[in-house]
């Protein structure tokens, strides 16, 4: 049963009760995202609490002349992925809080056997993260830097971090989904059931149905973390070291590898004290080599500590020992897990605090292969975004050979591909988010122009000669059959912009 569904215009037409209210705040939070470049209004929010009320929704958009349906996970995309003008936005958060028990712990036949987490679409990774750790001692493998992200929203596109390179992104890591399809059918899938539509899903951008429920399998939780950062002033042996360290064998690997890209001077947000890890020794500048340049480099890495291992510490040491960074400007300190699968709520706490966790984020994210990288750097780091960005600005190299070619998610042709994500923090004072728009756009035209293997992640494009070129023309092929397959009359996520609903007169009786 739905729990809420408010049309604009009955909402305009009943008198003011205390509902209303509420309700006009959801759609207009609806109607845009963390982005807050795009105001789309939907013309209804639905707060599903089952499957069968994703199901119903649908089933009525398929009725309606011109309905679309957009999930909308926790609304963290940034250029209207998840809106719905006219339409109707599926408040999924509402599925995962009205779900009893929210999460629920699957298989464990036996000790060291294999477990699983089935948890809602609406969940936060944070939720499964708490939920995990503290009831079973349980934890999924894969991660986001930030988790306050839904599961079906990440598994809709990927799902990254510096656990990538090993244990794959988050789309990689799930045995089964429920998914309500744009036909409002709800169906069970996984690699060996139903698999087309199991990897269509992944990473599908939410093309091809509503993901309800997922399977995600569960490991032993480490109780600590030795965390480590090292600095470079060369693009070159820092690239390098990052794929030394992804390329090692399991027993001889980190269990996370990460690097960004950051200004040689004391600007508080974009250079040097943006290194130290929190509680640890201070950037001492005159470390850094005569020679180096405005952008500097830190790679940062992470091993994990499980309940009867002795400290990390030295083990961390000499896994570092033969990398080729500045001497003397490395960082390390001990955490426990979840502290440091949660470093990035420090970040948003502050950023609330000085207002730019509200104000705009024009956010570029890219897949770079390793054949381009050092041109990137070049082009790019070190000849557009010299300053910073006002905020992070990540370099960090993955394998495709984790990525299953089945799922949706568009790669870069090369084994090896960084992740560049540059993401901006609006402060007062800074350039206007007109301009910064602009320079991504400009960043995407100099790849292009130099014939980057490149690939965005968490495209936004217009029109259907953009997407079949990102997507290539095989992979675009199968995209448009799936989409035909599984969402025939276009209703789901119109806020990607790819396929135009069908008309009314296609539409078929669901
Ligand atoms: C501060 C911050 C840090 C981030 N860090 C990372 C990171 O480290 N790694 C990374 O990979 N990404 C990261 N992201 C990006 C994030 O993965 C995307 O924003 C993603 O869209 C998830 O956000 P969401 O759950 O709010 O989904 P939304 O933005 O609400 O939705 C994203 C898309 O998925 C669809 N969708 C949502 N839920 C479902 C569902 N249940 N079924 C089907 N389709 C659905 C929507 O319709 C929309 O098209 C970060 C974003 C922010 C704001």
């Amino acid at each position: 049963m739905m729990l809420a569904y408010m049309d604009r215009a009955a909402a305009a037409a009943e008198p003011e009760d205390a509902g209303e209210p509420a309700a006009e705040a959801a759609g207009c939070a609806a109607a845009t995202d963390f982005g807050g470049l795009v105001s789309a209004m939907p013309a209804a929010v639905v707060r599903p609490a089952s499957a069968e009320d994703v199901a119903s929704a649908i089933r009525a958009a398929a009725r309606t002349a011109g309905l679309t349906v957009a999930a909308r996970g926790n609304g963290h995309s940034v250029a209207g992925q998840a809106t719905a003008e006219g339409g109707l936005v599926l408040d999924m958060r509402a599925l995962a809080l009205s779900r009893r028990p929210q999460m629920q712990l699957v298989g464990c036949p036996v000790a060291g056997g294999p477990c699983f987490a089935d948890v809602p679409g609406g969940a936060l990774w944070e939720e499964v993260l708490h939920w995990g750790v503290k009831s079973h001692g349980l934890a999924p493998a894969s991660w986001t830097d930030y988790l306050r992200l839904t599961v079906g929203g990440t598994l809709s596109n990927g799902g990254v971090s510096g656990q990538s390179f090993r244990y794959g992104p988050q789309v990689s890591n799930v045995a089964e989904l429920e998914v309500v399809t744009g036909d409002g059918e709800c169906r069970v899938c996984s690699p060996s059931s139903h698999p087309d539509l199991f990897f269509a899903v992944l990473g599908g951008l939410g093309q091809f149905g509503v993901i309800t429920r997922a399977r995600i399998p569960l490991r032993r939780a480490p109780a600590q973390v030795r965390w480590a950062r090292a600095v470079y002033a060369s693009f070159a042996e820092y690239a390098a070291d990052a794929e030394w360290l992804v390329t090692r064998a399991p027993d001889a690997a980190f269990d996370y590898v990460e690097g960004f890209a950051f200004v040689n001077s004391d600007d508080p947000v974009n250079g040097w004290p943006s290194v130290p890890i929190p509680g640890g020794a201070r950037f001492d500048p005159a470390l850094l080599p005569a020679g180096a340049g405005p952008v500097l480099y830190c790679l940062e890495v992470a091993l994990y500590r499980y309940p009867d291992d002795e400290d990390k510490a030295a083990a961390v040491s000499r896994m570092m020992a033969p990398l080729k960074h500045v001497r003397g400007l490395e960082f390390a300190a001990d955490v426990g897990y979840v502290d440091f699968l949660s470093r990035v709520n420090r970040v948003e706490e502050e950023a609330r605090r000085n207002g730019s966790w509200d104000a705009p984020h024009p956010w570029l994210n890219l897949f770079v292969s390793v054949r381009d990288i050092a041109d990137f750097d070049r082009a790019v780091i070190k000849g557009m975004l010299a300053d910073g960005i006002d905020g992070p600005m990540l370099v960090y190299p993955m394998l495709k050979s984790k990525w299953d070619p089945n799922t949706s998610v568009a790669l870069p042709e090369g084994e090896i591909f960084y992740l560049v994500a540059l993401l901006r923090f609006c402060r007062g004072g800074g350039p206007a988010v007109g301009e910064l728009v602009a320079q991504n756009g400009e960043i995407l035209r100099e790849c292009r122009a130099n014939g980057y293997d490149h690939k965005a992640y968490f495209p936004s494009y217009r029109g259907e000669a953009e997407w079949a070129r990102h997507f290539g023309a095989a992979r675009w092929r199968r995209f448009v059959e799936r989409k035909a397959r599984y969402d025939p009359l276009a209703i789901l996520a119109p806020g990607q912009k790819i396929f135009p609903r069908a008309p009314a007169s296609v539409a078929v009786q669901l």
